[in-house]
């Protein structure tokens, strides 16, 4: 055998993940897991089937997602069709709807979804996992209620208890206009306490947009704003009213706020679920009410209502929450081959304990007896089968009680039903 040939490096050093992409690695992605079984769980428990839309669809139905500076990570197909990937999903969830006639199929659609979504934001392209709810077809607000109660539900479920709920009614498109010139009016001689962004809004008859501004002095100055609710009409105030009802009768807590204005594409009723430790604070998402959307992508008036969060927002709850998942199939056997023979029947018994539901460790890393055995002690796993040389010979394994050191011989044939009594299985 001659010097092994070394490969010709492709680049002299693999370059690091794009910002504004992430990896998550498997801590993280514990976590994550954790929130969607439960997520999934919920979700059909409260009645929502999944469902999955494409990563890229025809550019042309983001037309509605103006988010400021962000925009559409886009390119041409080979027959110059403008294709997208989605900024986020609800677009997709609409387009799916009609393209499959859910409203001739179902009377109310139900859905849930967790899938990538990515945009260009400054000089940086996004890109998340986007987790939401969706449901077509109801305008009762029960149905928000009952949403909010599926979300508080899940949240606490995974450790974020104790959240505030902000909520808010922007109007509907026959009396937000009114609210609008209302709150233009209001800016209007406000003017000099606005920051630059503000300013635009105003000009470009978005003065909603203000309200929702951070800046110190136009939160300020939006202090004695007009109040929507006294300007929305009556199906929006009747709408807005049965909402907060269902919540009380839910004893949910909620604070009124008027910073709360969603997205472009809000209508009526809009809330975020924030979650606090001391002056940290962390948007799990917002959800409310999309009711022109269906309209606007060419369907028939369809009540739109969902909420939708991020991966990255839950992990950053979770964290601020020093909430820890640790892996919840615990090892009932370790294995400690010695040798390459015994690491070949370590395959074989593996299996033969798996078809006993018996779990044992992974075997195939490397690692003298005593750092195995002080794996084993310290994932809490009291029974080690060794292996060895000779043992991998005589078709025998060595059973050690890791907490007593106590070593007994068995057969293979024996083993299986040793571990079962020795674990009450
Ligand atoms: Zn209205
Ligand atoms: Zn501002």
């Amino acid at each position: 055998m001659g010097r092994p040939k070394k490969a010709t490096p492709a680049v002299e050093k693999a370059p690091n993940h794009l910002l504004g992409s992430f990896d998550f690695l498997p801590e993280q992605n514990l976590s994550w897991e954790v929130f969607l079984e439960k997520l999934t769980s919920l979700a059909h428990t409260f009645g929502y089937s999944k469902i999955d839309t494409p990563v890229f669809e025809d550019a042309r139905l983001f037309s509605f997602w103006s988010q400021d500076q962000d925009r559409l990570l886009g390119l041409q197909d080979a027959k110059g069709l403008a294709i997208a990937a989605k900024p986020t999903n609800i677009f997709s969830l609409v387009r799916t709807f009609l393209e499959n006639h859910f409203s001739e199929r179902e009377r109310v659609s139900k859905w849930y979804y967790c899938t990538p979504v990515a945009f260009i934001s400054g000089n940086q392209i996004r890109q998340t996992s986007e987790f939401g709810f969706h449901i077509f077809g109801s305008a009762a607000p029960i149905a928000d209620a009952q949403m909010i109660n599926l979300l508080i539900k899940l949240f606490s479920e995974i450790g974020l208890a104790g959240l505030s709920l902000e909520i808010n009614n922007i109007g509907c498109i026959e009396c937000q206009p009114g609210y609008q010139d209302q709150l233009k009016n209001y800016f209007k001689d406000r003017k000099y306490d606005l920051c630059e962004n503000c300013l635009e809004h105003l000009e470009n008859n978005r003065p909603l947009l203000i309200l929702a501004c951070t800046n110190l002095s136009c939160s300020t100055a939006s202090t004695d704003a007009p109040v929507s609710l006294d300007f929305v009409c009556e199906a929006c105030r009747r709408q807005f009213i049965g909402v907060l009802e269902g919540l009380d009768e839910l004893s949910l807590t909620y604070n009124l706020n008027q910073k709360v204005i969603g997205k472009s594409w809000s209508r009526r009723t809009v809330f975020e679920l924030r979650f606090r430790v001391a002056l940290a604070e962390v948007t799990l998402g917002n959800g409310g009410h999309s009711d022109d959307l269906v309209q606007s992508l060419g369907g028939a008036p369809t009540a739109s209502l969902g909420f939708s969060g991020t991966v990255n927002t839950i992990l950053s709850a979770l964290e601020l929450a020093q909430v820890k998942f640790t892996n919840k199939n615990p090892v009932d056997v370790f294995l400690v081959p010695l040798g390459d023979l015994a690491a070949k029947k370590t395959l074989r018994l593996f299996t033969e304990l798996w078809n006993h539901q018996i779990i044992a460790s992974e075997f195939i890393g490397p690692g003298s007896i005593k750092t195995q055995l002080k794996l084993a002690e310290s994932n809490k796993v009291s029974i080690a089968l060794i292996i060895g040389q000779k043992e991998a010979r005589e078709g025998t394994v060595i059973l050690r009680d890791v907490r007593s050191g106590m070593q007994e011989l068995f057969t293979v044939e024996r083993i299986i039903e040793e571990v079962k009594k020795r674990l009450g299985k």
